[in-house]
């Protein structure tokens, strides 16, 4: 049976639905949230961003500012800058949009945001809180991941399950679909594959995390019931890795040209060669193998932006008190 398609989008759609109404009660209370994204110099691939997270957040009310300083800002500039963002209640969330010019220190920069108005979940408090088991502010791809795997009905691995299961479960820890499901985890960046394996161990999955110096790939990709993919590889994970059945959440995001039947590259709308977005994984075969599988576009990409909504508002409940 061909694989059932994960509809990140329809997921995604239903969390930020919620998150909506969570805004509106927020701004009753008058604490609508203000999401302040800093934009140090020009950069063109990031405008398309900024204008893309502009439109998610005020789609739900959450109002968003766009702070811009010049190219010359040196590094002690934008952290006395984020050092009043921080210190402004007005402000909910800062959004440090990268690259940042060259010489400047992204990480310090980032690690300057106070981790209550940290939106990106990707400051060491925050990465530490998801080690205790809190992912109020997790990082929004690996926390979209885990929810759209969570999200899926599969099959329970204990059947009957052990009393323990049922705890946790009604404890909302972990899904009797998830609880002891073999989850493997290519890549272990900070921002996706390793909190993206700790999501998965709170919720009592067997988690293994594979990476660039993995000797067997294929062989550990076969174990994962679930087995989610985040390297910037095309193609990395083929057909043969997956174990028939598996949810397979491809993560990977990469530009490819897009080649039509005859083989050529195929022109865009300016006549220009055409390119197109894929995952790591080798979609069209991998959905012969798979039970589920995320397409990319229109997986794990919609959920990493509720994610980030999601921050901006339990950023706004946790400033409440
Ligand atoms: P990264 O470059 O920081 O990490 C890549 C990881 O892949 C590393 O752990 C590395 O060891 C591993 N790796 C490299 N080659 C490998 C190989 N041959 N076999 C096994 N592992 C290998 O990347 P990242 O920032 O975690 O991003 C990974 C992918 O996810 C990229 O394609 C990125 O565009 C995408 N991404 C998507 C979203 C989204 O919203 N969907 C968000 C962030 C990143």
């Amino acid at each position: 049976m061909p694989a059932q398609i994960i509809d990140g989008n329809a997921v995604a759609d239903r969390i930020v639905a919620e998150l909506a109404a969570e805004v509106a009660k927020l701004k009753a209370a008058g604490r609508g949230p203000l999401l302040v994204a800093v934009q140090v110099g020009e950069n063109a691939a990031s405008r398309v961003y900024i204008k893309n997270q502009k439109e998610s957040c005020e789609k739900i009310g959450i109002s968003y500012r766009l702070d811009e300083l010049p190219a010359t800002t040196t590094q002690a500039d934008l952290a006395a800058h984020i050092g009043k963002l921080n210190a402004d209640p007005r402000v909910t969330g800062v959004i440090l949009q990268m690259p940042l010019p060259e010489g400047l220190d992204p990480r310090a920069a980032q690690r300057a945001i106070g981790f209550e108005k940290d939106i990106e979940g990707m400051h060491p408090a925050n990465m530490g809180r998801v080690v205790y088991g809190d992912a109020a502010q997790a990082p929004c791809t690996a926390h979209g991941a885990y929810l759209l795997a969570r999200s899926l009905e599969l099959p329970p691995s204990h059947d009957p399950l052990p009393e323990f299961a049922k705890r946790v479960i009604a404890a909302g820890k972990t899904t009797a679909g998830l609880y002891g499901k073999n989850v493997v985890v290519v890549g272990h960046s900070e921002i996706v594959g390793k909190p993206l394996a700790l999501l998965f161990l709170d919720s009592f999955c067997t988690v293994s995390v594979c990476h660039i110096a993995t000797k067997n790939l294929a062989e550990m990709a076969r174990q994962a019931d679930i087995l989610c993919v985040a390297v910037g590889k095309p193609g990395l994970i083929k057909a043969e890795m997956i174990k028939p059945g598996a949810a397979v959440i491809d993560i990977g995001i990469n530009r490819v040209p897009d080649i039509g039947p005859d083989g050529k590259q195929l022109l865009n709308k300016k006549g220009k060669p055409a390119m197109k977005t894929v995952g790591d994984v080798d979609y069209e075969k991998a959905c012969a193998v798979a039970g589920w599988i995320t397409p990319v576009p229109g997986g794990v990409g919609p959920m990493t932006v509720a994610m980030l909504l999601k921050n901006v508002v339990e950023a706004a409940r946790a400033a409440r008190g």
